[in-house]
């Protein structure tokens, strides 16, 4: 037998997202007169704009000609596509963000999971709980983690997002390294003002810690109060990176496309310098046709398609969260955000809940515990379905309450 990896030979197995389509199937056996409506879809399902999928074609024949051909890429993206996220997304926005700042890759989980990389092995990090699984895996795949006990590993500081704090977690209790942030968040739906982001960003520069933040979400934002990009709270350039993503914004999650931006001004250049050494160690960039399809993201025509696309999205999660509300459900998230939170009646565990709500109203979410300790209780709900679908299943919920 070789020397395994025994961290990845030991994970946890990720059984969340298997067991709720295990029973969702399960159901659909015994009564297949009863189609089941899924709220539990964390993927976006309108389709792309056209005008990308036509740069993306376009691109495709390009390569198919002499003057047109390209190999190998930049490894961290091309030029276009660097530059065209710092004018699209962060100029706007009155932020100083720079196309050299600007890492292309083929989306956020891989930029997530590789933040990890800039940290010594004895680097302590802290996530919210519930967290986006992501942030939790890379590090234990790395050996950082500690031992796995009961949901939690023992050397993670788990920051609860619950009830009672509003669900923006408590700053760090004990010395951390790095803490991860992902506003709006999955799977809580709940997004931090500029304010309540400024004393992370505050305490992380006081104590000398990095921010790891996840804005795949930003482009569903509405809230005046909510910042967009942590670029917006006074010291970010110098203690955070910013991890965006093509896929819910303009439905990339199968085209594969997104961004890291690692400031200059973080540590004298030296992070920058580390994120750009990793690359070239570990990449050779993501495809030249999916990067003019990007591009092509922000074209008029892109940007108001992804903005129709996006509403839609919105329409169906304030759907969502004023019927159940009217209803008498505790819910919470959804305004700048495709997920609404429930808390379960009566308290129950979030798989109770799913299996009444399957079982009584056909209808599938994806219960709180899934996503950690302090997820118990609540059920995620998105909005990824038409609206149509996701009509029904409201009103479905609604009858079997
Ligand atoms: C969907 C999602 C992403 C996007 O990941 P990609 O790899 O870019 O598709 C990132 N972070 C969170 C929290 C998400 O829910």
């Amino acid at each position: 037998m070789p020397a395994l990896n025994s961290n990845l030979a030991s994970m946890p197995a990720d059984y969340l997202f298997q067991e709720v389509a295990q029973r969702v199937t399960a159901y659909g056996q015994v009564h297949p007169d009863y189609p089941v409506i899924s709220l539990s879809i964390g993927d976006v399902t309108r389709p792309l704009p056209p005008v990308v999928s036509k740069a993306m074609a376009d691109a495709a024949m390009e390569m198919s000609t002499p003057e047109g051909f390209r190999g190998y890429g930049p490894a961290c993206g091309y030029e276009f596509l660097r530059s065209g996220v710092a004018k699209n997304v962060y100029e706007p926005r009155g932020v100083q963000v720079d196309a050299d700042e600007v890492f292309i890759s083929d989306g956020a989980k891989t930029d997530t999971s590789a933040l990890q990389e800039l940290l010594g092995p004895e680097a302590r990090v802290a996530v919210t709980d519930p967290v986006y699984p992501v942030y939790v895996d890379s590090n234990a795949l790395a050996g950082r983690a500690g031992e796995y006990r009961s949901g939690l590993w023992s050397n993670i500081e788990y920051l609860p997002c619950v009830k009672e704090n509003g669900f923006v977690p408590p700053l760090p209790q004990h010395y951390v390294d790095a803490i991860y942030l992902c506003f709006p968040n999955n799977p809580t739906g709940v997004s931090l003002s500029l304010n309540e982001l400024q004393r992370y960003v505050d305490w992380a520069v006081q104590n000398g810690a990095l921010i790891f933040y996840d804005a795949a979400y930003s482009h569903f934002i509405t809230s005046a109060e909510v910042p967009h990009s942590i670029y917006e709270c006074r010291g970010a350039r110098e203690c955070a990176i910013e991890c965006g993503s093509f896929s819910k914004m303009a439905g990339f999650t199968g085209m594969r496309c997104g961004w890291t931006v690692v400031p200059r001004t973080l540590y004298g250049g030296t992070i920058n310098r580390m994120w750009k050494r990793r690359l070239a160690a570990k990449s050779n960039g993501v495809s030249y046709p999916v990067q003019r399809a990007a591009e092509a993201v922000f074209t008029p025509a892109g940007k108001e398609h992804c903005r129709l696309n996006i509403e839609y999205y919105k329409n169906n999660a304030r759907m969502i969260r004023n019927e159940l509300r009217k209803s008498g459900l505790e819910v919470y998230g959804g305004v700048d955000a495709p997920y609404v939170w429930v808390r379960t009646p009566g308290g129950v565990s979030g798989w109770t809940f799913f299996d009444h709500l399957l079982e009584q109203a056909q209808v599938a979410g994806t219960p709180g515990e899934g996503f950690g300790p302090s997820g118990a209780g609540y059920l995620r709900l998105t909005a990824f379905n038409t609206a149509e679908n996701t009509q029904e299943a409201v009103r479905r919920i609604c009858a079997a309450l």
